[in-house]
């Protein structure tokens, strides 16, 4: 049924021209994972190069990264999650997608997270953490606490994690390191998609 839903707007968003992204674009890139029944929503930045040619999120050497981190944290790319974006088209030069673009955007943004209805948002990076949350607070100050936030007239519960493109200039994992403070973020998600609450 949410899957029907989302294969609709899908459908819509395929002949969008709404900013100037659409102009450029390959593919639209509007989502991977479980539309029908993902406990979260794992909302990254804008789609690069290798999605836009595939029109699949996170397929990258970002994405094969993230792909490591869910297998070693157990969450399940295709069963636990709903992957998208703030925007669905390819920002050129892989820049980051402006305000104006995300505002057009957000139409879908919010209708996939309204049919979804996760029981957690995961913002992963900057700017899908500035889409929703004003304060000025750097994601390394702010990632692994869970923020309940309205949107879309419900508040939900939600939690910043590093991008995993910034996790690619970091290899330690020892304590205190990127990627092991990602590791410990993703357990914690992990925990809040098995908690039967
Ligand atoms: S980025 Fe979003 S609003 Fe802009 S053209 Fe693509 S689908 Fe439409």
């Amino acid at each position: 049924m949410k899957q029907k839903q989302l294969d609709e707007l899908k459908d819509e968003c395929k002949n969008c021209i709404a900013c100037e992204l659409g102009n450029t674009r390959t593919n639209i890139v509007f989502s991977d994972g479980n539309g029908n029944s993902a406990k979260a929503i794992l909302i990254g930045e804008a789609p690069g190069e290798n999605e836009d040619k595939t029109g699949i999120p996170f397929v990258g050497r970002a994405g094969k990264l993230l792909n490591e981190f869910l297998e070693k944290t157990g969450i399940s790319r295709e069963n636990d999650l709903y992957i998208i974006n703030t925007v669905k088209c390819r920002p050129p030069k892989n820049r980051v997608p402006s305000d104006t673009e995300k505002k057009a955007c957000e139409q879908y943004l919010l209708k996939q997270i309204e049919i979804v209805n996760p029981k957690i948002l995961i913002f992963c990076g900057s700017t899908a953490l500035k889409s929703f949350y004003t304060n000025k607070i750097p994601i390394s100050k702010i990632r692994g606490e869970i923020l309940e936030l309205e949107i879309g007239g419900k508040i939900r519960k939600c939690i910043p994690i590093f991008h995993p493109s910034y996790l690619l200039r970091y290899h330690s994992l020892e304590e205190g390191s990127p990627r092991a403070l990602m590791l410990k973020d993703l357990v914690k998600i992990k925990n809040l998609i098995n908690d039967k609450k």
